[in-house]
């Protein structure tokens, strides 16, 4: 089992409605999976499980390259306990240079290579804003966060999130779980962290 006791949980009280209110956010979650008191792992796409793009964005399946490794270390989370959902900013779909169709048509296909191995892929959330917009989802922003935990009942208490963004990390911290930093487009670095985070850390 984890041990999370020693983790620092700050729950923080959402009064402010809008924050669940997901019109704007895009989403999608496995309906056939309960997650109710699971934690889950909070995962950044870009530069954690695929590559990141430096001055670019993935805008069709051909960017998205996984980065070596990645869906397997993703796995070891899954099979020490925690449920897998992607939190990923995309300002490309506002700034007008993406669908949303074509970012849903990317994300199932990594919904389906996760399968391929046997990764249940809980849910994804996406932030379509561009920074300008002020909106509440994008990263450092963490209604996205909310959003998967409200719509899928996980416990945030001993969840955690992988970034490799400071923004990632703040997000992590406003919502009140553990946010662990990883190397961009490192999937040895995103290995060693999930080492670290289940306990296997060599
Ligand atoms: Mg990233
Ligand atoms: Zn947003």
């Amino acid at each position: 089992m984890r041990h999370c006791s020693q983790l620092a949980i700050t729950m923080i009280a959402h009064d402010d409605a809008r924050l669940l209110d997901s019109t704007d956010m895009l989403e999608w979650f496995e309906s056939t999976i309960s997650l109710t008191g699971r934690p889950a792992a909070f995962l950044d796409r870009d530069g954690v499980l695929n590559e990141h793009i430096a001055n670019g964005y993935v805008l069709e399946p051909g960017d998205f390259r996984w980065l070596a490794g990645a869906r397997e270390t993703v796995l070891r989370l899954q099979q020490a306990g925690y449920a897998i959902i992607i939190i990923t900013n995309q300002s490309c779909i506002n700034r007008g240079l993406l669908e949303p169709q074509m970012f849903g048509s990317i994300m199932s296909d990594m919904v389906a290579a996760f399968a391929a191995i046997g990764v249940v892929c809980a849910g994804w959330v996406c932030c379509p804003h561009r920074p300008d917009e002020g909106c509440l989802c994008r990263k450092p922003g963490s209604a996205m966060l909310e959003r998967a935990s409200a719509m899928t009942g996980i416990a945030a208490t001993c969840s955690v999130l992988f970034g490799d963004s400071p923004s990632d990390i703040e997000a992590a911290r406003r919502f009140g779980v553990r946010g662990i930093a990883v190397e961009r487009n490192s999937p040895r670095a995103f290995a060693a962290a999930v080492d670290h985070v289940v306990g296997r850390a060599v």
